[in-house]
C-alpha cells in the first residue's frame, strides 16, 4: 500500500478550504471528554460519546478528547486533507491534556503517550484502525524507561508502536513484523513475547525501523505531533477500507456517517503481573445470565484480547489475582447498568493495581441472551415490559428456533476438541481454511465451516458465508466470537488443542487429522467439536412449542411467552401464514397464525397422480376431455381444502386460484426434445414414443419467452374457464362439508396477477354463480369474499377501479417488486451483490420492501379505501415476515401480514413493536 506516502505528502499541502457558511471561524471539530455525553453519538461516535458519559459519571477514564465524525467527513470530502482549524484545535486540546497530566507528548524525560482510536456511531468491531503508544521515539523511550524504572516495558511499548504504526498508518505488511518477532523469540529461546528482555526488544525495535524504511522508503517519524496527525489520518482513512465497507453494507450502516477519532492518555496493562487488560460484559452475552463475563489477560495491552492472539483467562479469576481492581470493576459495572439500563460491554485496563475504564457501550448479545436479559431487567425494574419488547430483534427470532445437534447422536459422538461456546447453535459443514474459499464455496451452495487460528476483520466476507466458525485461539471476545454472535452464526473459539495448518489445508487435534472438505459439526452452545456430520434436531423453543414440559419450564420459553403476549396485546396488524397443506396450517397455528393469507393451489397439483391429471387437462383436445380432467382433479383438491379448513377452523383462509404458467407442469422442453430426436433416429422406437411426441408438441405450443410475464395468473382463468370454476367448486364444496361437520370455515378466494378492473369483474361474474350452485347443492350458506392480489404495478395505480369489484387486496410483493424494478426474481443473484455494493438499491428489495414498491402499496391502499369502505388489505409476499417491512405495513394501514409459518413469531413481534412506536430495532 503506497497510501501512507501519499497521505503524508497531502498533509503538507494547504488545508482544505472548509469555511463555515458565514465565512467565520472554523467549526468545532474537537471535544474534550468532559464536553460530551451519550446522546452525541452522531458527532462523537459511540465510543467518544460514552467515554464522555463515563467521565461525567465520575468513573476512572483516562483523560482525552474526541475529533468529530464531521471532521472525518470534511477530510474525506476534501480529498484527504484536514479541514481548516482542525490542526489548531487538536494542538489546543493536546496542550490542555498535557497541562492536566503534567507531561508533554513524547517528552524525552517523562513522555505523555496517547492512543488514537476509531469510533463510529455504530460499533464496527475491529473494522477500523487504532494506534497505541503514540509519542514514543528514540528519545522518549529512554524517558519512559527511567520514569517507570522498567527498561523492558519501555522497549516493548516502542516496538508495539512501530508494529502498529508501521502496519496501519504506513501500510507495511503486518506479517513482516510478525516474522521478525518470531525470529527474535527464536534467538532468545523464548516461547512467548514476555520471554524477550529489554535488550532483545531494543534490537527488535531496530529491526522494525529497518522494515519500515525498506518497505516505505522513509523513516518512522520521530516527531510525536507528526505521529499523532498521521494516526488521525489513518483512522479517518480506515472508514473507507474494504472490510469496513463490507461490514457497513451487511449491517446497513450508512457510508456517510464517518468515524470519530479518540485521542486518549495511555494507561498500561503491560507493566507487570499487577497489570492487565480485559473486556467484560455486565451479563453473559451468550446465555444472558446475570454474571459479569469476559476475558482478562495479565501483563498485556488492549489489542491482545480482541485480536485473539493469546489465550485469555475468564475475567472472574481477577477476584483472586487482583481483588481490589476486581471489586472496583464490579462496582463500576453495576453503576453502568443502572445508568444505561442495559447490558454493557466494557474494555478496561489495570495499571499497577489501578483500574481504568477505556470504553463502554450497550453490549451485543446472542438472540437467546436478548430475551433472557430483557426478562431479568423487567423483573429488576430496570425497564418496563414495553421497553423489553422494543429491545428484542424480530429478525433474529428464527435463530432461536434453529436446530441443535440430536441428543443421542451427540452423546455417542466423539468430541475431538473443546473450545469456548462463543456463539450458540449447531452447525454442520465442510471444512475450509480461508475466507475466500468459504465465500466461493458458499456461493455454489456448499455448507462450510471456516476453521482458523484466529480471524481478522479481513475474513468478514467468508465468516458470514459460513455455517459455523471454529478457531483455535482467542477468547469469547475475540474478533471471531464478536462477529459470529452479531451475525447469528454458531462459533467455537479458542479450541487450543487444535493445530491449524493453513498452507497444508488441514488441522490436527490429538491423533485426528481433518482435511479441507471433510465434514465436521460444531456446537456453539457448549463449545464442542466433532469430526462427523451429526444430525440436528429441534431447539428448546421448538420443543416447548411441541408441548415438552421440561422445555416449557426454561427461562427462555417463559421470557418468550411473556414478551410475545405483550406484543400480541399491543399489535394492530393480524398475522397470517402462507400455508398450502393441512400440516402446514396446523404448524402455522401453533406459532400463532390468525389465518391463512396465501394458500398456493399450484402446490396441490404436485405428486405423480396429480401431475398426470394436470397434464391430461393441459393436453385435452376436446372440451369433453378437459372436463374429464377437471373431474379427476376436483376431488383431490377438495380433500386438501377440507383438511385446511378444519385446521384453521374459525380463521380466514385465503385460497389463491392457479397462478403459474402451465408449462411448469410439463417436462423440460430441451430434455424432451433430445429424447424425441434420439428416439426418432433409432430403428426400434420406445413404447411411449407417440405419447412423448405429443407431449413435446404441447410443450412447444405452450413455450413462452417470458413465462413470468406470460400466460399465468388470471390470464389462465380467462383462457381456460373450466379451470378456475373447478377450483372454486372444490373450495366451496370443502367449506360446506366442514360447515356440515359443525366447523366454521371462513373463505376468501383470491385471483392472482390482476391488472385491470375488467379482469376481476369478469372472473367474479363467472365464479360467483359456481360458488352459489355448490352451496345450493350442499344446502349450506357461507359468505365468500372475492379479492385479488396487487402484484402488477398497473393494478396498484388503478386500485380505485379494481377496489370497486374487490372485497380485499393482498399485496404480492414478490411479483410487485419484480415488475416494479423489472428485476427477475429468479436471476437477481447475478447482479444483486454489485447493486448493493454500489448502492444502486437501498437494500435487497426482495427482502425488505423497497421505498418505490412501498409507494405503490401506499397509493393502492389509499385509492382502495376511498373507493370501497369495506375492503381489507394484507400482504403475502416474502416481505410479510421481515421486521422493517412489517413495520411499513403497519404504517400504511394494512390489516394483516402473511408469511411462512416459521416467520410468524418474527412478524408478531415486529407488529407489536410497530404498535409500540418502534422505528428501528431497539438493540441497534
Ligand atoms: C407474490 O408475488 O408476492 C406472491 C405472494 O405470489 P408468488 O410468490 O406465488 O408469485
Ligand atoms: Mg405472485
Amino acid at each position: 500500500m503506497a497510501a501512507s506516502n501519499t497521505r503524508i505528502d497531502k498533509r503538507k499541502k494547504a488545508p482544505a478550504k472548509a469555511k463555515t457558511k458565514s465565512g467565520g471561524r472554523a467549526r468545532k471539530w474537537v471535544y474534550d471528554f468532559s464536553e460530551g455525553n451519550t446522546n452525541m453519538k452522531d458527532l462523537l461516535g459511540g465510543k467518544g460519546a460514552n467515554l464522555a458519559e463515563m467521565t461525567n459519571l465520575g468513573l476512572p477514564v483516562p483523560p482525552g478528547f474526541t475529533i468529530t465524525t464531521q471532521a472525518c467527513n470534511a477530510y474525506r470530502a476534501a480529498s484527504r486533507r484536514f479541514p481548516v482549524g482542525l490542526v489548531e484545535q487538536v494542538a489546543q486540546h493536546l496542550r490542555k491534556l498535557e497541562n492536566r497530566m503534567g507531561r508533554r507528548l513524547g517528552d524525552a524525560h517523562d513522555p505523555l503517550l496517547v492512543s488514537v482510536r476509531s469510533g463510529a456511531k455504530f460499533s464496527m468491531p475491529g473494522m477500523m484502525d487504532t494506534v497505541l503508544n503514540v509519542g514514543l521515539n528514540d528519545e522518549s523511550v529512554e524517558g519512559l524507561a527511567k520514569q517507570t524504572s522498567d527498561d523492558r516495558f519501555a522497549w516493548d511499548s516502542y516496538r508495539r508502536l512501530l508494529q502498529m504504526f508501521g502496519k496501519t498508518v504506513m501500510g507495511v505488511d503486518g506479517e513482516r513484523f510478525e516474522h521478525a518477532l518470531d525470529a527474535a523469540k527464536q534467538n532468545a529461546r523464548a516461547t512467548t513475547d514476555t520471554g524477550l528482555n529489554a535488550e532483545d526488544l531494543e534490537a527488535l525495535v531496530e529491526d522494525f525501523k529497518g522494515i519500515i524504511r525498506a518497505e516505505t522508503k522513509r523513516d518512522f517519524p520521530q516527531d510525536p505531533v507528526e505521529q499523532l496527525h498521521m494516526g488521525i489520518e489513518a483512522v479517518f482513512g480506515s472508514w473507507d477500507n474494504r472490510r469496513a465497507q463490507d461490514y457497513r453494507r451487511k449491517n446497513r450502516i450508512s457510508d456517510d456517517l464517518g468515524t470519530a477519532v479518540n485521542v486518549q492518555t495511555m494507561v498500561f496493562g503491560n507493566r507487570g503481573d499487577d497489570s492487565g487488560t480485559g473486556v467484560v460484559f455486565t451479563r453473559d452475552p451468550a446465555t444472558g445470565e446475570k454474571i459479569p463475563t469476559g476475558d482478562y489477560l495479565a501483563n498485556a495491552q488492549g489489542e491482545d484480547v480482541v485480536a485473539g492472539i493469546r489465550n485469555t483467562l475468564p475475567v472472574a479469576q481477577m477476584e483472586e489475582t487482583q481483588p481490589a481492581a476486581w471489586r472496583a470493576l464490579v462496582k463500576n459495572l453495576n453503576r453502568l447498568e443502572r445508568h444505561f439500563r442495559d447490558m454493557c460491554d466494557v474494555e478496561f485496563t489495570v495499571e499497577q493495581g489501578a483500574l481504568w475504564m477505556l470504553q463502554t457501550r450497550v453490549g451485543k448479545r446472542t438472540a437467546q441472551a436478548e430475551w433472557i436479559i430483557a426478562a431479568d431487567m423487567a423483573d429488576e425494574r430496570l425497564i418496563n415490559k414495553d421497553a423489553g419488547v422494543l429491545r428484542l430483534t424480530p429478525n433474529r427470532l428464527d435463530e432461536l428456533f434453529k436446530p441443535v445437534i440430536n441428543r443421542d447422536a451427540k452423546e455417542k459422538a466423539t468430541t475431538i476438541a473443546r473450545g469456548l461456546n462463543a456463539s450458540p447453535g449447531a452447525a454442520v459443514g465442510q471444512v475450509v481454511f480461508s475466507a475466500d474459499e468459504a465465500q466461493a464455496r458458499a456461493r455454489d451452495g456448499a455448507k462450510v465451516i471456516l476453521v482458523r487460528r484466529e480471524t481478522t476483520p479481513d475474513d468478514y466476507h467468508g465468516m458470514v458465508a459460513s455455517q459455523g466458525i471454529l478457531t483455535s485461539a482467542g477468547g469469547t471476545n475475540s474478533h471471531a466470537a464478536v462477529v459470529a454472535r452479531g451475525e447469528g452464526i454458531p462459533a467455537v473459539c479458542g479450541a487450543d488443542a487444535i493445530r491449524v495448518d493453513r498452507e497444508g489445508k488441514k488441522f490436527t487435534v490429538g491423533g485426528t487429522t481433518v482435511n479441507e472438505s471433510d465434514w465436521i459439526t460444531i456446537d456453539g452452545t457448549d463449545g464442542t467439536v466433532y469430526a462427523d456430520q451429526l444430525p440436528l434436531e429441534p431447539s428448546l423453543l421448538e420443543r416447548a412449542l411441541d408441548g415438552d414440559t421440561q422445555a416449557q419450564s426454561s427461562k427462555l420459553w417463559k421470557s418468550y411467552e411473556r414478551f410475545m403476549a405483550r406484543a400480541d396485546q399491543k399489535r394492530r396488524l393480524k398475522v397470517r401464514a402462507n400455508a398450502d397443506t393441512p400440516d402446514q396450517s396446523t404448524n402455522a397455528r401453533r406459532r400463532g397464525a390468525e389465518g391463512i393469507g396465501l394458500c398456493r393451489t399450484e402446490h396441490m397439483f404436485l405428486g405423480e397422480e396429480r401431475v398426470a391429471a394436470v397434464r391430461r387437462m393441459i393436453l385435452a383436445e376436446s372440451d369433453a376431455d378437459e372436463r374429464a380432467a377437471y373431474e379427476e382433479l376436483l376431488p383431490l383438491q377438495r380433500e386438501d381444502f377440507v383438511g385446511i379448513f378444519r385446521a384453521m377452523n374459525g380463521l380466514p383462509v385465503t385460497v389463491r386460484l392457479l397462478d403459474p404458467p402451465l408449462h411448469e407442469f410439463l417436462p423440460d422442453q430441451v430434455q424432451l426434445a433430445i429424447e424425441v430426436a434420439l428416439a426418432e433416429k433409432s430403428r426400434i422406437k420406445p413404447k411411449d414414443f407417440a405419447e412423448k411426441k405429443e407431449l413435446l408438441a404441447a410443450v412447444n405450443r405452450l413455450h413462452e419467452t417470458n413465462p413470468m410475464l406470460g400466460l399465468r395468473g388470471v390470464r389462465l382463468g380467462i383462457l381456460k374457464p373450466g379451470l378456475y370454476a373447478m377450483q372454486v367448486r372444490a373450495i366451496v364444496e370443502a367449506a360446506c362439508r366442514v360447515k356440515a361437520e359443525g366447523g366454521k370455515p371462513v373463505v376468501e378466494i383470491m385471483i392472482p396477477l390482476v391488472a385491470t378492473r375488467e379482469e376481476l369483474s369478469q372472473m367474479r361474474e363467472e365464479l360467483e354463480p359456481v360458488a352459489g350452485e355448490a352451496m345450493k347443492a350442499a344446502g349450506q350458506k357461507i359468505p365468500i369474499l372475492f379479492g385479488t392480489m396487487i402484484e402488477v404495478p398497473r393494478a396498484a395505480v388503478t386500485a380505485a377501479e379494481i377496489a370497486e369489484v374487490a372485497d380485499f387486496f393482498s399485496f404480492g410483493t414478490n411479483d410487485l417488486t419484480q415488475m416494479a424494478f423489472g428485476f427477475s426474481r429468479d436471476d437477481i443473484g447475478k447482479f444483486l451483490a454489485q447493486y448493493e455494493e454500489r448502492k444502486l438499491v437501498p437494500a435487497n428489495p426482495f427482502v425488505t420492501i423497497d421505498p418505490g414498491v412501498g409507494a405503490l402499496m401506499r397509493m393502492a391502499v389509499e385509492q382502495g379505501r376511498s373507493a370501497n369502505a369495506h375492503i381489507h388489505f394484507g400482504i403475502c409476499g416474502e416481505h410479510g415476515g421481515e421486521d422493517a417491512s412489517v413495520k411499513f405495513c403497519h404504517e400504511i394501514g394494512l390489516d394483516y401480514v402473511s408469511c411462512s409459518p416459521f416467520r410468524i413469531p418474527t412478524a408478531r413481534l415486529a407488529a407489536g413493536q410497530a404498535a409500540l412506536g418502534a422505528t428501528e430495532s431497539a438493540s441497534k
